[in-house]
């Protein structure tokens, strides 16, 4: 039976797309770059996400990815400006941006009532909490287990290893791994992770149709609603 939901929380409640796309418009036109348009969020996208998978492998910290981002992404798009500079705009940005996945409010007054809720994030603590009160969404939550508060990210052993040992500290002294299920929108870290520590696990497909075989992810769900009918 289940007892315990973890909930990543960029594009699974609230949208980092979203926020991307409106920083990189306001950000050029602010800095001169000229017009955004969405094939540069492409480029965004593909480079981020290749700088996300070698900091899940422990190739990269947080910090370095910070002063290459975005230099990486002007190279690609041609674009001559100080990606560093960027960077701190882009950051500044995000910390009190919170814009909610269709549903996720709904999804969370649902599960609040029936388990115990924990955050499971990559990124940075204060601005994650700060995000989570601006979105009203801090109030669903027991923990919060947020890489750089935890020491360690997710898919690492590490990170849950910590997570249970709070919750079972907590009160839930006998809790195991598969009383647990994680909901998350990435295969590499969330879906990777929750399964190979013997977690259920839960992907968000944001609308889009994964037909790919994907060992790691026991349910699917194209909209967060569809989880109602899970748990
Ligand atoms: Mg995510």
């Amino acid at each position: 039976m289940i007892k315990v939901v973890f909930l990543d929380i960029d594009n699974t409640l609230l949208s980092f797309s979203g926020y991307v796309k409106s920083s990189m418009r306001d950000g050029f036109a602010k800095f001169g770059l000229g017009e955004y348009n969405d094939e540069m969020f492409c480029t965004f996208e593909r480079i981020n996400n290749g700088l996300w998978k070698q900091l899940e492998r422990g190739e990269l910290t947080f910090e370095t990815l910070q002063q290459i981002r975005w230099n990486r992404i002007f190279e690609a798009l041609n674009i001559d400006f100080d990606g560093v500079a960027f960077e701190r705009f882009f950051r500044d940005n995000l910390f009190s941006n919170a814009v909610p996945e269709d549903g996720a409010t709904e999804l969370l007054e649902y599960l609040s009532e029936r388990y115990v809720l924990c955050v499971a994030s990559n990124g940075p603590y204060e601005q994650q909490i700060n995000r989570l009160r601006v979105a009203d969404m801090h109030r669903f939550f027991k923990h919060f287990f947020i890489s750089s508060a935890v020491g360690a990210q997710k898919p690492s052993r590490e990170f849950f290893d910590h997570c249970f040992k709070c919750l079972r500290e907590s009160g839930m002294t006998d809790l195991r791994p598969e009383e647990s299920i994680i909901i998350g929108d990435s295969v590499t870290s969330d879906m990777a992770g929750g399964h190979s520590y013997g977690m259920h696990t839960c992907l968000y497909l944001r609308g889009q149709d994964k037909n790919e075989e994907l060992p790691s992810a026991e349910y699917r769900v194209k909209e967060l609603l569809d989880i109602k009918r899970i748990l």
